[in-house]
């Protein structure tokens, strides 16, 4: 509002000056009309051709010669002629360059004031002028600088008011290059103008010269504004493809790409669209009124979707004209003039649009400028080739270290002189030494490496070897804390390639475990066919007295004959199960369905031991209530048999064993408590393990199976079985397992024999 109010203003002081002009000056010279019109057409052409602009951030230049073009005509014209002439030449340029009318106005408002004033300055130097061209020379020059100062008076007003409206921050930087730029012209203007004066005074045609001065200023001016902005852009450029050459993470390289490009290539907002594979779309913005300068958005682009589908290399085009009417419209949505669109093409498909929009200035994109944006847009695609590639590789790297770092086998590599140049998680949890603790060290002898007969193994020395079978496949290691552990390896050695030496690739599995199980199986079976044989000794004994002599033995030795011969034969018997059961277990077959009376299966095995031992005592404390559980019976029996067997075998012949089965909470609880050589601390875990046996009851015959047994027939029932022994004083076995609903009460039994003693 206030500008318009200025410019009416301008008008309105145009008009006094001209009136003033047109009644005070008369016509020195009286040019002929052809004349006239030949300045008329110089000042159009000077207007015309007058805006050379050259913008780059924030500074601004422009050059003319309109007052140099002034000087002739007010020399000659009288005040009328000058304002008549300037309104002509001028508003046909105006309207030419499709200037908008507020401008117009003011533009020509502004030159008519000026000439006006310039008109009456020269009359009033040169009037009574006898013809000394000194005088002409003086009038020349105040007049033009009197037109200079009411033209800048005008346009500084006219600018700080525009400034101000706009909100922008840098006037001072364009005041000042303005200004300097009009003292350049002002000069220039003062040259010209004293020189068509002179060729005006020798031969009025002769002022056609100031169109070639007005043309080669104006191709001048192009030049030198192309080479600058060249300049500059070439810089901003250079520094957006660096910014692509020196970072593998769009994150970091799009922003500065971005505004580089935007900057260089001096335009408002420069994007990058790119579409994804699954449709998605991702727009990266530069504009200078965002924060930090640069957004990124998830969002359809329909410009660049348009585009992508019309365009196949870089192209300009404004809303009015464009590569389809649908682009053109789409561009105006997007409340932008002009756009310059670089289509990112990777084989036939576009994977995404580089666009750039609104030149700063008055000029739009210049064809050179798209041989540089198709150069960005393959810039960017290399980029993201780049990108895409190195993250291929991250992937696979991620992948073999996943690889590396989840297997529980030990894998390590060792350089040709000894170096250890990887170390995975599988070793450190094998070796207890951190990969911090050796790669890149020759610290493999900490592991002091043995083969299976003892003799040292250096690893580190594999060169040595003229293949690798000379390494050893079993090898024995020294933990950090000191634990020996067997580990199964193989080798493999990668040849030297560029750059890298040759490589040894040990791939190394613990077998400590292994190593141990096989040379318990062989103590196993070592000692089950002693087992199975002992007891047919006595059996094949007694039924051989009984053929031979059975008729003259008493009933107390036919008794011993035949208890003995069934004492042996359910050793026999519970061995055989074990073994059987093991088996089963072990080949995962278990199947605990069914309901078990605890009470009674525990009283029938106490009667059996009984009856085959009868010179033990065995206490027997029944449940109060029943007890069933939910499992089978069989497996109740082999769990029960195994405690009551061992605590029988373990513990000395006149010694009682106390057997207690009762119910806790939702649990069935049957103790067998001896007065054995009980079992020390570290040893009451290891018993449950498969064939281990105890140094100290190795005379007593057995196979290391029934612990191992009981524990996973328990456990497969939702019980468990624990012990607690004091060494030297016994052992007490409970086995505990969940109490099933009751159906019915267990039928009480009793148990006959005088060495029962029944606590109840
Ligand atoms: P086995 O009795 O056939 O050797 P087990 O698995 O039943 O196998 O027992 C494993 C080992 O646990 C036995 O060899 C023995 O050393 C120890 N052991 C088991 N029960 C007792 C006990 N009541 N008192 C002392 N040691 C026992």
């Amino acid at each position: 509002m206030v500008l318009k109010m200025y410019v009416a203003g301008v008008a309105v002081a145009a008009a006094i000056a001209s009136t003033i002009a047109a009644l005070a000056v008369p016509a020195a010279h009286a040019p002929s009309a052809g004349v006239l019109v030949l300045m008329t057409a110089l000042l159009w052409l000077t207007e015309f051709l007058q805006v050379r602009q050259y913008h780059y951030r924030g500074h601004g230049v422009s050059h003319n010669l309109i007052e140099g073009i002034f000087a002739p005509i007010i020399y000659a014209c009288s005040g009328t002629e000058v304002v008549l002439v300037c309104l002509i030449g001028l508003s046909a340029a105006e309207v030419l360059r499709r200037t908008g009318p507020i401008k117009t106005v003011f533009n020509v408002a502004q030159w008519l004031f000026a000439a006006a004033v310039g008109s009456l300055v020269f009359h009033a130097v040169t009037v009574n002028n006898d013809g000394s061209s000194s005088r002409v020379i003086a009038g020349v020059a105040a007049a033009t600088i009197a037109m200079s100062v009411v033209n800048q008076v005008v346009l500084v007003g006219v600018l700080s008011l525009a400034v101000r409206e706009s909100g922008e921050g840098h006037t001072r930087d364009v005041q000042m290059s303005g200004l300097i730029g009009r003292l350049i012209s002002n000069g220039a203007s003062l040259v010209t103008g004293l020189t068509l004066v002179a060729a005006f005074r020798w031969s009025p045609w002769l002022l056609a010269l100031g169109a070639v001065f007005v043309v080669s200023l104006d191709a001048a001016g192009r030049a030198h504004a192309n080479v600058r902005a060249d300049g500059h852009r070439l810089e901003g450029l250079q520094r957006a493809t660096h910014a692509l050459a020196t970072s593998l993470d769009p994150a970091q390289a799009l922003p500065t790409f971005l505004t580089e490009a935007r900057v260089g290539f001096e335009v408002r907002e420069a994007e990058l669209v790119l579409f994804g594979l699954d449709e998605t779309v991702t727009v990266h913005l530069s504009h200078d009124h965002l924060r930090d300068g640069y957004a990124v958005t998830d969002q359809p682009h329909e410009l660049a979707a348009l585009l992508a589908t019309t365009i196949h290399e870089a192209s300009h085009f404004t809303t009015e004209r464009g590569p389809s009417p649908e682009a053109c419209a789409a561009l105006e949505r997007t409340a932008h003039g002009r756009a310059l669109a670089a289509p990112l093409r990777s084989g036939d498909v576009t994977v995404g649009m580089l666009l750039l929009y609104d030149r700063l200035g008055v000029e739009g994109f210049e064809s050179g400028e798209l041989v540089v944006a198709s150069a960005l847009a393959r810039e960017l695609l290399g980029f993201f080739e780049r990108v895409d590639l190195m993250r291929a590789i991250d992937e696979e790297r991620r992948k073999l270290t996943d690889i590396l770092e989840s297997t529980s086998d030990g894998i390590f590599t060792v350089d040709s002189d000894g170096t250890i140049t990887s170390w995975n998680a599988g070793l450190v949890g094998m070796t207890g030494y951190s990969a911090t603790e050796m790669v890149n060290t020759r610290h493999l002898g900490l592991l002091r490496a043995r083969d299976a007969g003892g003799r040292d193994v250096l690893v580190e020395r594999w060169q040595d070897c003229i293949d690798t079978t000379g390494l050893p496949s079993e090898l024995q290691i020294v933990t950090s804390t000191g634990q020996t552990l067997w580990l199964s390896c193989s080798y493999s050695r990668i040849p030297a390639s560029e750059g890298r030496r040759e490589v040894l690739v040990v791939v190394a599995r613990n077998i400590t475990q292994a190593r141990e199980l096989e040379r318990l199986k062989d103590d196993f079976v070592a000692v089950v066919s002693h087992e199975l044989r002992t007891p047919l000794v006595p059996i094949k004994g007694w039924a051989q007295t009984l053929i031979n002599r059975g008729d003259r033995l008493t009933d107390d030795q036919r008794r011993t004959a035949v208890q003995s011969i069934l004492a042996q034969a359910q050793k026999l018997e519970s061995l055989v199960l074990n073994i059987l059961e093991a088996s089963r277990i072990e080949s995962g077959r278990v199947d605990g369905e069914g309901l078990a009376d605890v009470g009674s299966i525990t009283m029938r095995i106490v009667e059996d031991t009984l009856a085959a031992r009868p010179d033990r005592i065995l206490r027997v404390r029944p449940p109060a209530v029943p007890c069933q559980v939910r499992g089978s019976s069989v497996w109740v029996e082999r769990a029960v048999a195994n405690l009551v067997a061992n605590a029988v075998k373990y513990s000395p012949d006149d010694e009682p064993v106390d057997v207690t089965i009762n119910v806790e909470g939702d649990e069935v609880l049957v103790s067998v408590t001896d007065r054995g050589p009980g079992i020390a601390p570290d040893s009451q875990d290891r018993i449950f393990e498969r064939f281990e046996r105890l140094e100290e009851t190795r005379t007593q015959t057995g196979t290391g199976l029934g612990l191992y047994i009981t524990r996973r027939l328990a456990r497969a029932m939702a019980g468990d079985v624990s012990v607690s022994s004091v060494p030297g004083a016994g052992s007490t076995f409970l086995l505990r397992l969940p109490v099933a609903p009751v159906t019915r009460l267990p039928e009480q039994r009793t148990i006959e024999s005088a060495n029962v003693v029944n606590l109840r």
